[in-house]
């Protein structure tokens, strides 16, 4: 059966480079992509690159399961309709759009979101990347519309100002690589934890939130806006449980002694950061 890579490397100027020596990625057979320079990547099943040097230590894939059921579930869905609105004001205006998901885990929430815009990938380009296998090979399973790439975070395989839009979603990330491959003006939205994310599962509520006025917004970045995404899901213990264990790390109070199952409200507190990258810092 032949892996389903999509239109992205069929005819278009492609974004992606080949993370060795950069050269352009020139030719394609079933199995496999090749840089000018000879080197070799191959496409995995269910339909991804893997273009990782070297192997990453991924999460257990039951692990990773998980959380694409709870996010299946609608845990995010009111943080997607918040990032969905700021999407769509870009992508109905314009006639080509790259957009590169960066930190795409299972890709639940980047292909939701691609399907209410109706993607148009005969016109557009949709770029997910991950560093773990386990996650991208769910990912890729979610929509043949998206480039799926397994590749390093600190060192995205794209070319310099080649994308317009990059989503971040509590997702790790290198500032300096983001500016190098966003164009001059394109758009960044970054989710990160807001005071009160996860408050039933924390010992204390604090307001340490990352400064914004330092890093990449202030210096690189200009019309820059905050939205503020707070509600709150009832969830199972065993759901809880997930979020504590991956990646939402955060200390479970002591003497919890809510029974297996019981149903609980869970707080999710979010903060879009969304800026665009400065024509005059370029
Ligand atoms: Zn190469």
């Amino acid at each position: 059966m032949e892996k389903l890579i999509p239109e992205i490397l069929r005819g278009k100027p492609c974004p992606v480079y080949c993370p060795i020596c950069q050269a352009n990625l020139n030719s394609k057979n079933k199995n496999s992509i090749k840089c000018l320079n000879g080197h070799r990547f191959d496409i995995a099943d269910p339909g991804y690159i893997n273009l990782l040097a070297k192997p990453y230590q991924s999460p257990h894939r039951d692990l990773i399961s998980t959380g694409k059921a709870l996010t299946e579930n609608g845990l995010f869905d009111p943080l997607e309709s918040e990032l969905l609105q700021l999407l769509y004001a870009e992508y109905k205006v314009a006639s080509t759009l790259t957009i590169l998901d960066a930190g795409t885990g299972d890709g639940t929430v980047f292909s939701n979101m691609l399907l209410c815009m109706q993607w148009d990938q005969y016109r557009h380009q949709a770029i997910g990347l991950d560093n773990c296998s386990s996650a991208i090979s769910m990912a890729a399973t979610k929509s043949q519309s998206v480039l799926w790439l397994l590749a390093d975070m600190a060192e995205i395989p794209l070319k310099n100002g080649s994308v317009d839009v990059i989503l971040n979603i509590f997702a790790p990330c290198k500032y300096s690589e983001f500016y190098r491959v966003l164009r001059p003006g394109g758009l960044i939205l970054k989710v990160i934890p807001g005071p009160l994310h996860l408050a039933e599962l924390r010992e204390d509520i604090t307001d340490d939130v990352p400064d914004i006025a330092t890093g990449f917004f202030s210096d690189y970045a200009a019309d820059l806006k905050q939205t503020r995404v707070q509600y709150q899901k009832t969830l199972t213990r065993k759901e809880m449980d997930w979020l504590v264990s991956s990646g939402h790390s955060l200390p479970k109070k002591e003497n919890d002694n809510t029974p297996v199952d019981q149903l609980q409200k869970l707080t999710i507190d979010c903060r879009i950061l969304s800026g665009r990258k400065s024509d005059w810092a370029y």
